[in-house]
């Protein structure tokens, strides 16, 4: 077996925390949505992971959607351009958005995001993300919801990949070395 759990850092997030604040987030998106109904659409693939644990946490009628961007950069920073290459298959013109978001860093895929949405006049659009490193902010954008706040520092698990692995461990960490 490959001994990839000895490339992980530290543990910045533990599973028991993630269960208990996706809960949170579950009752605070609720009161957000008294009639219910929203379009609770997951940005893949890193928010995939959250995504499905957060709609299991709202106890009201809702659909599902998802899209996909491609963020050109090297392996661990953003380069600032950012490519539609899955688009939803709801049409959401006078629909409530609820956007689902792995990680906000700089804010350029968020930002690039909201714009596309908003073209379509949803009736209103937030955003729920599992994770912000406000420290690498470079455009201004709004969660609405927010998981955690971390450190400037890369990290894995939960969904999030490094080079496409590590997007199953139950628990986010840093990578030794990065
Ligand atoms: P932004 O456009 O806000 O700079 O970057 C957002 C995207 O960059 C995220 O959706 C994610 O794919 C990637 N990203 C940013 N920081 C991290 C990180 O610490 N770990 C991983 N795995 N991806 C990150």
């Amino acid at each position: 077996m490959l001994d990839w759990a000895s490339e992980l850092g530290e543990v910045l997030i533990p599973q028991e925390k993630i269960r208990e604040r996706v809960k949170e987030l579950g009752r605070e998106i609720s009161e957000v949505y008294p009639d219910g109904a929203p379009v609770v659409v997951g940005v893949l693939r890193g928010a995939s992971v959250f995504h499905a644990d957060l709609i299991r946490e709202l106890h009201f009628p809702l659909s599902i959607d998802f899209m996909a961007v491609a963020s050109y950069g090297n392996a661990t920073r953003n380069s600032g351009e950012v490519k539609l290459i899955k688009d939803l298959e709801t049409s959401v013109g006078g629909a409530d958005v609820l956007l689902v978001e792995d990680i906000v860093d700089t804010g350029l895929t968020l930002s690039y995001l909201l714009g596309n949405i908003r073209n379509r006049q949803p009736r209103s659009l937030r955003v729920c993300s599992f994770l912000s490193k406000p420290a690498r902010r470079a455009i201004d954008v709004t969660v609405d919801f927010l998981g955690f706040e971390i450190p400037d520092r890369f990290v894995v698990g939960y969904g999030l990949d490094y080079q496409q692995r590590y997007r199953n461990l139950p628990f986010v960490a840093t990578l030794k070395g990065i």
